[in-house]
Parts: C-alpha cells; structure tokens; sequence
C-alpha cells in the first residue's frame, strides 16, 4: 500500500461504509489490472479516486459492483462481504454506480430511463417518490421528461444517468468520470449536484481523471497508478503535494 498522510480524528468518528482491502483483479487470467487497491468510504463521505488512463480506477468500481470478481482481497458494506455476490444483490444492498459513458438508453424517453433505474423498487410509491424527489433536483429532465435521451446535451444526459443512479435509493454512489467530455460550466453544475447529493446523506465513491474538481469535491483521495494505491489522505493534503502537482494538476 502507498504512502498515507495522517487522518484526523474527527473523520474516524465516522462509521466505515465500504471497506476495501487488498484488491487483485486480472482479466482473461493474465493482466493485472488490480494489484492491491485498499479504500474506505465513511458515511457522508464524498472520497475520489484519481489517476491516469489505465490506472485501474474503472475496475475497482466494477469489481464493487459484483461486474468483475476479485482474485484476492475483500470488500465490505456495511459490515458484510459482498465481494463474488451478484450486481443484483450489491445494487439491493445499496450501492449504485454511474458508469462511465453514462450508460443511457438514447432510443428512451427520459422518464423511462430513470423508471429502468428503478428495476429493482418493487414499490410503485417508492418509484413515483424517488422520481419525483429527482425531477426537482433536475428541474431540466421534468421538463424533458418525455424526451428521447439521445436528444439532450451531454451535460443534461450525465444529470440523467446521476438520476437514474439516484433512483434505486443508494446508500453509496459510485461515479465513474461524471466530467468527461462536458464544458466548464456544466463540469461546474455536476459538481454543485454532487455536493447536493451528499447533503442529503448518501456517500460518495468518485473517479475522475479532472483531479482539480475531483479534490475540490471531496474530503479525501486515492491515488492509483498500476493497479496500486500510491498515495491517499486529506484532498487538501494531496494538493499540496508535488507529485499530485506535477502528475494531475499540470503544475
Ligand atoms: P480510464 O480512465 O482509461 O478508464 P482506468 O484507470 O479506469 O482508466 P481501467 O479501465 O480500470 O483503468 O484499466 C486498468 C487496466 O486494465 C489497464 O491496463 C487496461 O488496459 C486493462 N483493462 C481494462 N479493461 C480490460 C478488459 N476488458 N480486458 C483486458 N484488459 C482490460
């Protein structure tokens, strides 16, 4: 494991969430994507997770999933293993994830996006409650709601995927580079929902390659590099430091 820098007590007071430890994923049998990853995500945390391309941050977000299974190492929520269980189970356990390239379906209309995010909500009240708690975060898909998805911006298509990741009710949201490919101020605007998500109690698990506004965001971070965490602590602290400067913040 990477370098730490100190934690402060009151962040320990929290209770851990998601415990990760000593991840190793290979693919196809061979490549090592993931060499030993270890994160923790408190309770009304929003944590990111930086690095370059290929670092390994998608697999680790996957491997949480339940989409790829670990060759060693675990991960907990809330106190039980769910490392090998099925996407299905960890959704229900309550963790979402927004993929990376949003994962839309552009032939469907915006309300059926987010009604397909609620596979999983059995109950109807639930699902009316959960859409419309995320119409009034998202004032632009209510009044896009019967919209064709692929019609909307980018930006307004990775609200639709932050929303539809919001509709199963998490208790962690995972977010792989929800700023890829958007404009300033609709980098900006992600940002300000992330921050109002958090408010309202669900954590956060974020992966991003725009290190600026990802350690704008959160209270703390990792650092990959090949499939290894190299360095985590305090966002803060990882900006003052030269080698996160150099590496991820172009100075
Ligand atoms: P990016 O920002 O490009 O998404 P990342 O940090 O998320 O990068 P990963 O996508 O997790 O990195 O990739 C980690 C390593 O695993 C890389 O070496 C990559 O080439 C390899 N890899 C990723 N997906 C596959 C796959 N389906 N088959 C084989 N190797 C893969």
């Amino acid at each position: 494991q990477g370098t730490v820098m100190e934690d402060r007590p009151e962040d320990c007071e929290k209770k851990v969430m998601l415990d990760v430890s000593c991840l190793v994923v290979r693919y196809g049998g061979e490549i090592e994507a993931l060499r030993d990853v270890s994160l923790t995500v408190r309770e009304h945390e929003v944590i990111t997770m930086i690095g370059a391309n290929g670092a390994g941050k998608t697999t680790t977000l996957k491997t949480i999933s339940g989409l790829l299974h670990p060759m060693a190492g675990s991960i907990e929520f809330l106190g039980k293993r769910i490392d090998g269980q099925p996407p299905r189970m960890i959704v229900e356990e309550g963790i979402s994830l927004v993929p990376e390239g949003r994962g839309i379906f552009p032939q469907m209309m915006v309300l059926d996006n987010l009604k397909a995010g609620a596979h999983l909500v059995s109950d109807r009240r639930i699902v009316a409650k959960e859409l419309e708690r995320n119409f009034a975060r998202f004032p632009i898909l209510a009044d896009r709601r019967r919209q064709l998805a692929g019609s909307l911006s980018g930006g307004e298509q990775q609200m639709l995927a932050i929303a539809r990741g919001l509709m199963n009710q998490p208790k962690l949201l995972m977010m792989d580079e929800p700023s890829m490919g958007l404009a300033p101020l609709m980098v900006k605007q992600v940002t300000y929902f992330i921050r109002d998500i958090s408010s309202q109690g669900v954590s956060v698990l974020l992966v991003e390659q725009n290190a600026s506004m990802a350690l704008s965001l959160a209270s703390r971070g990792y650092v990959l590099e090949t499939g290894r965490v190299v360095l985590e602590g305090k966002s803060k602290k990882l900006r003052e430091t030269e080698q996160v400067r150099r590496a991820y913040l172009g100075g």
